[in-house]
């Protein structure tokens, strides 16, 4: 009998800590994701859409996607868009909000999910937050990565590409054995003309100005987590987690 009870109460106290934990690591998140081209965002993404099973919406991703698909398969937001990308036109940003409010399935998931690209202004932030009242949701969190300029700029610059295969190398961690030609095709290796430093630094510059008011929108709203990068994407992720705890007081 006093055994029995043992058990059970052990069971109880187990089961209770497993929902604990759960909750703990399963918990929803809505996320906006913020950084710099060359700061790895997308590994980020990445490890963060493994770990709570959250929708992940690129803007990037939404469009090329749709690209690819019918018009008749496509939301009214999204044909517009695209009739402004096919003329090589910059989607306005009105439009830009009409697609990602059509991404209702993405945006209500139950696990969460991590804006990326989106939001570029502080209008859009604004819209963003019209868009999840309206399902009754909020953002819980915007994941900063900053990373020193040089560090991005070493990154970014070192990268090379095949011309032939698109295999991509890096100066620094993964050269070809053959200098200047592919291991896995023999074909000449280069730098793409973005990824050149003079280039490099205009995107940031660009980036920097473009998103310094959406940074200090967020800081105001209480929801910012600054992420400083580590040397391994798996310390990165490790801060985003020590942040968002922080930032939910746990
Ligand atoms: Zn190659």
């Amino acid at each position: 009998m006093q055994a029995e009870l043992g058990h059970l109460l052990r069971d109880k106290l187990k089961d209770s800590c497993d929902r604990n934990a759960d909750r703990a690591v399963r918990r929803a998140y809505r996320l906006v994701l913020l950084g710099a081209p060359g700061v790895g965002k997308g590994t980020q993404a990445e490890l963060l859409m493994e770990r709570f099973g959250a929708c992940h919406l690129s803007t990037g991703d939404i469009f090329r996607a749709a690209r690819n698909r019918p018009a008749a398969e496509l939301a009214p937001g999204m044909v517009t868009a695209l009739e402004f990308m096919r003329r090589g036109e910059l989607v306005p940003d009105d439009i830009v909000v009409r697609v990602v409010s059509e991404c209702t399935e993405q945006l209500t998931c139950p696990h969460g999910f991590l804006l990326d690209g989106f939001p570029r202004t502080v209008a859009q932030a604004e819209a963003l937050k019209g868009i999840l009242a309206r399902h009754a949701l909020r953002l819980d969190a915007v994941l900063d990565y900053e990373l020193p300029r040089e560090q991005i700029l070493r990154r970014i610059s070192g990268r090379r590409l095949c011309s032939r295969c698109g295999i991509s190398y890096h100066v620094e961690s993964r050269r070809p054995k053959v200098s200047g030609f592919c291991d896995n095709c023999g074909g000449t290796v280069i730098q793409r003309d973005d990824d050149r430093p003079e280039a490099v630094l205009v995107r940031l510059e660009t980036y920097a100005c473009q998103t310094a008011p959406l940074i200090s929108y967020y800081r105001k709203e209480g929801i910012l987590v600054t992420v400083e990068c580590g040397e391994t994407p798996e310390e990165t992720f490790a801060r985003s987690l020590v942040g968002l705890r922080s930032l939910a007081g746990e």
